[in-house]
């Protein structure tokens, strides 16, 4: 019995300790009515109180799922981004930074030297919605000249909407 009186009133994690309550009939530990500290009243095995297996009523590992939960959303929001993608002909966005260095004298267009082919490319609303390599200079000018015709008239178009 003073195994009972031990516990009674003890604090683990979040749970309280409130009475004794019945036997586990797999080992015959003792099961223990706790409060949490939310609010929900658990019964809970002694040697897993004791053990440290058992902190809450369940609400603290569910507030770190969540957690984890919205962590990943931050880290599926950066797999989004463009730096990491690559294009359709398999050639890495953030690559397209190093060939920026290797002007055209076109806007959005540059030759890659690893690829030996021109990238086209549009960036509209914050994503590529051109990204495209040619084996020719004329052929990713005119991709790109078409990219600008069809967003940025979008744009426009938009701009009416709102306006
Ligand atoms: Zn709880």
């Amino acid at each position: 019995m003073s195994r009972m009186i031990e516990m009674k009133g003890k604090q683990f994690g979040r749970l309280t300790v409130i009475r004794q309550n019945g036997q586990d009939p797999k080992n015959a530990d003792l099961l223990w009515e706790c409060r949490c500290s939310c609010g929900n009243i658990v019964t809970v095995d002694g040697s897993r109180l004791r053990g440290g297996y058992v902190r809450s009523c369940g609400c603290l590992r569910r507030e770190l799922a969540r957690e984890r939960y919205t962590k990943n959303k931050g880290f599926t929001k950066n797999m989004g981004n463009p730096q990491n993608l690559r294009n359709s002909d398999g050639i890495m966005v953030s690559s397209i930074k190093e060939s920026q260095r290797n002007t055209s004298g076109v806007v959005g267009v540059s030759y890659d030297k690893a690829t030996e082919r021109w990238l086209a490319r549009l960036m509209y609303k914050g994503r590529y919605v051109l990204l495209k390599s040619f084996d020719t200079k004329a052929e990713a000018v005119e991709a790109r000249k078409q990219a600008e015709k069809m967003y940025w008239h979008k744009t426009k178009q938009d701009r009416q909407t709102v306006g």
